[in-house]
């Protein structure tokens, strides 16, 4: 996709370093964070959102790339929140998931 900053990180037009990279995805720190940890974690794929992905492996292996990242920041027992902005919310059109912690507990429901 030309005018997406993902594929353009993707594909080294824009250099970022990794925090973790294989061949399907990628993951790096925001550039604004809102936590001290947050994370970017995207599949390197132009999937335009959540509701464009169909690809059940990948999205299993982002979950196990997710849980290696929330250990990676040794965030197991301090709270965390995993998000994807989508329908309008979001700000890239490129999907991907948000990892933000240390968190309070949410409300109570
Ligand atoms: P969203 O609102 O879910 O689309 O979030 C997009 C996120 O991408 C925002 O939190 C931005 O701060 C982040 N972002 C945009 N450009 C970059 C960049 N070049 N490097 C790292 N994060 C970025
Ligand atoms: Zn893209």
């Amino acid at each position: 996709m030309a005018n997406c900053i993902f594929c353009k990180i993707r594909d080294g037009i824009i250099v970022k370093e990794f925090t973790y990279e294989d061949k399907d995805v990628m993951v790096f720190p925001d550039i604004h964070p809102i936590k001290p940890v947050h994370l970017l974690i995207i599949p390197k794929k132009h999937i335009k959102d959540l509701l464009e992905m169909k690809d059940e492996k990948l999205m299993f292996k982002l979950t196990k790339i997710i849980q290696k990242m929330i250990k990676k920041e040794r965030l197991e027992n301090k709270g965390y929140r995993v998000a994807i902005n989508g329908g309008g919310a979001q700000a890239v059109n490129h999907l991907h998931l948000h990892l933000l912690g240390p968190l309070g507990k949410v409300a109570e429901m």
